[in-house]
């Protein structure tokens, strides 16, 4: 795993060995300030010689001011190195969450996954940020002072290294406290944040039923229980900082004390004294940043292990080693003896075989469950039939580049997602870098245009979050105009109209209409007035393809279809 993490240094190997050095550099410059005190005192105020003593004291100014460029290029590039590894495990992530299928994400909370690249990468960074260097300068740092200190007087030194293991193994011990509480902290924060989410992305369901009082007695609970892990973490916080300040000012008296009665025995020269308590403060920093450490370490390679985890997950659906890019694509496609089901023990589709030819507008209708959508969501591979095969002009799909696949199949839903953004950018969002024109021709044809027009801001007309300044048919319409700039030979309306009113439905059938001229059609349809005109219409139940034939054929004969029909005739 750690192995794994250091790969990500990789890119940035001068940068860390820069970083490195300075931190080097720094923790040996930190203990020079004491021996360079214990050379004055014990060498060069007895022979009263101020112009050296000078000089030494000038010497130490410059080395502190060199210690602090040290400390702050450390501090500086070290987190630009972890922010620089942080945001590239970020990246890799949403790549690789980007390729995976649509049963991962049927599986998953959306939430989640978002929490996990925001926030989970966090703690990573931070053992990025505060990794290898600090850890190096503290344990450099501390061990140095200890050789100076058993070089001085091996007995006092021996006491101050008790001391400084004690003051490590309180410090750790909080510091891990404090991380527990704050771990309870994260969670009650995620649950008063997807309560908000709720709470805010659903006030329109709030407002209507009226229920603000309810919605705000569940924000009032969450929030008192993120108060309540927010106070429990600054006892903790108080108890840590009282707990070490009272031991950590112990160090240097203790060395005071120590080093006063071995000066008095003779044992110890002045200088060395000086030393010592000098030595005991500089111990201080490296202490801290132990304890940090060992809290920030385990915790990111806690969120790094989380990171491999998604990202060891392998697209169910990907590419075959051998797949080729399809480029001219006629339509005709065919579903050989297809099976599948989303889990294995149940079918949804059994042995489907149907044909259609380049150009053809197949309608599918049926019960609602029967397997309408599923069957459709095999041809850009959405989910992989279980057995049988797919083919587009005769090749099988699963030798086609998925990326060229999908570019030639456009899928108008009931459900239009649209982006919070301009209608330029929805629109776009068929043919990245259309031209203007492009936009407002695709938008003519969608019939778009006027409403464009009405509109002060024209294309550049925000449509709210998701498009909740647009009416339904608006909705449809957007994206309509956006298949028609990706122009795909294929097209799936899936129950596009379903959800708009008669009127509005009808008026948008017409763009529809316009839209499979010359594309090979699958249209899924509830409401069968609008299938009629269909090439095919091909009845779907739950035991498979039950009959197909035009709308007058079946008409004619006493199946499923005119079973349907009659229904909603009444
Ligand atoms: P239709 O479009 O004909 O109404 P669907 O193809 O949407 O039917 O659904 C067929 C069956 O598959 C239904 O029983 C449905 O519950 C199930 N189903 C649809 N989508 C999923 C999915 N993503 N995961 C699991 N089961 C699904
Ligand atoms: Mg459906």
């Amino acid at each position: 795993m750690i192995r794994r993490f250091i790969q990500y240094y990789r890119p940035y190997r001068e940068l860390f060995c820069l970083d490195f050095s300075c931190a080097v550099a720094a923790a040996i410059l930190e203990l020079c300030f004491p021996l360079t005190v214990s050379y004055i005192v014990d060498k060069l105020v007895p022979t009263e010689n101020w112009v050296l003593i000078l000089i030494a004291c000038t010497a130490l100014v410059g080395v502190y001011i060199v210690n602090t460029g040290l400390k702050a290029v450390v501090n500086f590039w070290g987190e630009k190195l972890g922010m620089y590894i942080e945001t590239d495990l970020r990246i890799e992530l949403y790549d690789h969450l980007q390729k995976l299928s649509f049963r991962f994400f049927d599986n998953r909370k959306t939430g989640h996954l978002v929490s996990r690249i925001s926030n989970d990468l966090l703690d990573v960074g931070n053992m990025a940020h505060y990794g290898p260097e600090h850890f190096f300068i503290a344990v450099a740092t501390l061990l140095g002072a200890m050789v100076l200190m058993f070089q001085a007087n091996w007995g006092l030194a021996l006491v101050m290294s008790l001391l400084v293991a004690v003051l490590l193994g309180l410090n750790i011990y909080f510091t891990r406290a404090m991380t527990a509480s704050r771990g309870r902290l994260f969670k009650t924060i995620g649950g008063f944040v997807s309560r908000l989410e709720d709470g805010i992305g659903g006030i329109r369901v709030v407002q209507s039923f009226a229920n603000e009082e309810h919605q705000k007695k569940l924000f009032i609970a969450d929030n008192h229980r993120f108060c309540t892990a927010k106070v429990e973490g600054f006892k903790h916080i108080a108890k840590n900082e009282a707990a070490t300040y009272l031991l950590m000012s112990l160090l240097p008296v203790v060395a005071l004390l120590g080093g006063s009665w071995f000066s008095i025995q003779g044992e110890m020269t002045n200088g060395d004294l000086f030393s010592f308590i000098l030595l005991s403060n500089v111990m201080l920093a490296p202490i801290r940043m132990l304890a940090a450490f060992s809290v920030r370490f385990p915790n990111g390679l806690a969120g790094f292990k989380r990171f491999v985890e998604l990202m060891d997950i392998e697209p169910e659906i990907k590419d075959a080693p051998d797949a080729t890019a399809v480029t001219v694509v006629r339509g005709d496609i065919c579903y050989e003896d297809v099976t599948f089901g989303y889990d294995r023990n149940q079918r949804v589709l059994k042995q489907i075989n149907l044909c259609i030819r380049a150009g053809e507008t197949v309608a599918f209708v049926g019960p609602s469950g029967a397997g309408k959508t599923t069957l459709c969501s095999l041809l850009p591979r959405f989910y992989e039939p279980d057995a049988g095969r797919i083919t587009i002009d005769g090749t099988d799909i699963r030798s086609m580049t998925l990326h060229s696949l999908r570019r030639q199949i456009g899928v108008v839903q009931q459900e239009v997602f649209l982006f919070g953004g301009t209608i330029r950018e929805n629109i776009q969002f068929g043919k990245l870098g259309a031209t203007e024109s492009e936009v407002w021709e695709a938008a003519k044809r969608a019939q778009l245009d006027t409403f464009i027009c009405a509109q002060p801001d024209g294309l550049d007309t925000l449509i709210g979050e998701r498009g909740v300044k647009l009416s339904g048919g608006q909705k449809q319409r957007l994206s309509i105009a956006r298949m028609f700039l990706k122009n795909p030979p294929i097209l799936i309306l899936d129950e596009a109209t379903s959800s708009l009113d008669t009127l509005t439905e009808a008026a948008i059938q017409q763009s529809l209409a316009e839209l499979s001229k010359d594309r090979t059609t699958l249209i899924i349809a509830h409401r069968l007035a609008t299938v009629r005109t269909a090439d095919r219409i091909v009845v779907l139940t739950e035991q498979g393809i039950s009959e197909q034939g035009s709308h007058e054929e079946l008409l004619l004969r006493d199946g499923d279809y005119r079973r349907l029909h009659q229904a909603q005739a009444v």
